[in-house]
C-alpha cells in the first residue's frame, strides 16, 4: 500500500480558537481533499484562483497554506479506508478545509462520505448562496435579483433518521406506547419518523445566520417555518430565533413587527431585519418578491428543498457551492458530485469549486479577496467565456476548457 503524510508547509501557520472566536493567522493552513471523478480539476482550479485573488487583496501579505489530505477513493488505496481517522482528526486539528466531490460507496460502510464528515465534526450549518451572474441561462424574468444564501440546520428534524419501518417490532412499540399513554390510534401499516427540533441547535444555526448578515452588511434575515401547522417544533424554532437575535444581537436587529410598530416601516439606518415566512409561502415569495429575502435560517427538510429551488433559478449545478460549518470547523465544498463521464476530460465548469472556496474565505474573513472573486466570475462569465455545461445554452458562444477558463479568471480578477 502507498504511504501518505499529512504535511503542511512549513511557513503554514495554525488557525486557532481564542476567546471563543477563530483566530487566522496571515499564513493559515488550509485542508483540502481532492475528491473522485472531477474532484481534482476542479480543485486544482479554485487553488489557482484563491491564491490569485489572496495575492492580489493583501499584496503578499497573506498566503494559504495549503496543505492535503485524503477522504474518498485516493484514501482507500493509501490508507485501506475512505474515510481514515487520520483525516477525521486533521479537521479536527486543523479546523477549515475544501473538497472536491467523492464517489458515495456503493456497498457497505458509510452511507455518504459527506455526511460522515458533517457528523463526526458536528458540522451543524449547511450554507448555500446563490447569486445570479449576468449571462447565465435562467428560468427566472429577473434573476438579477437573486442574491440569497440559505443557512439549513444540517442534524435535526425528520433527517435525524430516527425512523422505523411499517412492520418493525420498533414502530409497533411506538404505535402502542401512543396508543397507551396519549389515546392517539395509527394505523397499524405506518412506518413512524420522528422530528425532534432543539432550541439549542436552532438557536445556534440562527446565531451563525444572523452574524453573516451582520459581518456581510446584509439586510435582513429570514426565518423560515411551518409554524402554523407543526408548532411545537417548526413554530419553536421561529421564536427561538426571535427569542436568540433579541438577546445577543438587540443592537442589530428589529423584527419586522417592530418595524412596523415603531419604525413606520422604515428600516433604521445600519439594522438587519428579522422576519419570518411560512415555508409553502416563501417558495412563492422568492419568486414574485426576489428582491426582499437575503439571509434565510431553516430546519433540515425545508432547507433541503429551498436551496435546490434558489439555485435552479440562477444556474444550477455547475455553479452552486456550499460549506457546511460548524462552532469552529468547516468544511466547504460543491453541491455537484463526481460527475464520472467528464473526469479528466478538461471540460467541467469549475465555478461552484471556486464559489466555494469564496464563501470559505469569507469564513475567514478575508472579504477583500472573497469579493474579487464575486466580481472576476461575473466579468468572466458576462464577456461569454463559459464552460460547455452554460456554452450549449447560450447560442454562438464556443465553449472553454476548464483551464482556459481559469486562467480568463485569474486574468479578470
Ligand atoms: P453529479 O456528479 O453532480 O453529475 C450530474 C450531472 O450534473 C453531470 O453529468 C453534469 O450534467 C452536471 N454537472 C455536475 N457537476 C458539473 C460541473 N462541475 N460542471 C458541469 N456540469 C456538471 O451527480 P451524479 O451523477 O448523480 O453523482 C455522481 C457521483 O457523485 C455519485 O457517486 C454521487 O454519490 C456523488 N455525489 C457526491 C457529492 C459530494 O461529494 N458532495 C454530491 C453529489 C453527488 P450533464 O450530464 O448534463 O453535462
Amino acid at each position: 500500500m502507498a504511504s501518505f503524510e499529512i504535511r503542511p508547509p512549513e511557513w503554514g501557520e495554525k488557525i486557532t480558537v481564542q476567546d471563543g472566536k477563530l483566530h487566522v493567522p496571515d499564513h493559515p493552513i488550509i485542508l483540502y481533499i481532492e475528491g473522485d471523478g472531477i474532484g481534482p480539476e476542479v480543485v486544482t482550479s479554485m487553488r489557482r484562483v484563491l491564491d490569485a485573488a489572496v495575492e492580489k487583496a493583501y499584496g503578499g501579505k497573506r498566503k494559504i497554506a495549503w496543505t492535503e489530505i485524503l477522504a474518498g477513493e485516493k484514501a482507500g488505496q493509501v490508507y485501506g479506508s475512505v474515510l481514515p481517522e487520520e483525516t477525521l482528526e486533521a479537521i479536527r486539528e486543523y479546523y477549515v478545509g475544501i473538497k472536491g466531490p467523492l464517489t458515495t460507496p456503493v456497498a457497505g460502510g458509510y452511507r455518504s462520505l459527506n455526511v460522515a464528515i458533517r457528523k463526526a465534526l458536528d458540522l451543524y450549518a449547511c450554507v448555500r448562496p446563490s447569486r445570479y451572474f449576468t449571462g447565465v441561462p435562467s428560468p427566472m424574468k429577473r434573476p438579477e435579483l437573486v442574491d440569497m444564501i440559505v443557512f439549513r440546520e444540517n442534524i435535526e428534524d425528520v433527517y435525524a433518521g430516527i425512523e422505523w419501518p411499517w412492520d418493525s417490532e420498533e414502530a409497533e412499540k411506538v404505535r402502542e406506547f401512543l396508543y397507551r399513554e396519549f389515546g392517539i390510534e395509527i394505523r397499524k401499516d405506518s412506518g413512524i419518523g420522528i422530528k425532534p427540533i432543539s432550541a439549542f441547535r436552532s438557536k445556534r444555526l440562527v446565531r451563525k445566520a444572523i452574524q453573516y448578515a451582520i459581518d456581510r452588511k446584509k439586510p435582513s434575515v429570514t426565518l423560515v417555518h411551518k409554524g402554523n401547522i407543526m408548532k411545537y417544533t417548526e413554530g419553536a424554532f421561529r421564536d427561538w430565533g426571535y427569542e436568540l437575535a433579541k438577546e445577543e444581537f438587540r443592537d442589530y436587529i428589529v423584527t419586522e413587527q417592530e418595524l412596523w410598530e415603531e419604525y413606520n416601516g422604515q428600516v433604521p439606518e445600519g439594522k438587519i431585519v428579522i422576519k419570518d415566512r411560512i415555508a409553502d409561502n416563501m417558495f412563492q415569495q422568492i419568486q414574485t418578491r426576489t428582491a426582499e429575502y437575503s439571509v434565510i435560517a431553516t430546519m433540515n427538510l425545508n432547507g433541503d428543498y429551498l436551496s435546490d429551488a434558489i439555485s435552479a433559478m440562477v444556474g444550477g449545478l455547475g455553479i452552486a457551492p456550499g460549506g457546511n460549518i460548524g462552532d469552529y470547523h468547516a468544511m466547504f465544498e460543491p453541491v455537484h458530485g463526481t460527475a464520472p463521464k467528464y473526469a479528466g476530460k478538461n471540460v467541467i465548469n469549475p465555478t461552484a469549486e471556486i464559489l466555494s472556496g469564496a464563501l470559505m474565505l469569507e469564513y475567514l474573513k478575508w472579504f477583500e479577496a472573497a469579493d474579487l472573486i464575486y466580481a472576476a466570475v461575473e466579468k468572466t462569465i458576462s464577456s461569454k467565456k463559459v464552460t460547455q455545461d452554460l456554452a450549449r445554452h447560450m447560442e454562438g458562444v464556443k465553449p472553454l476548457s476548464t483551464t482556459e477558463y481559469t486562467d480568463a479568471l485569474i486574468e479578470n480578477l
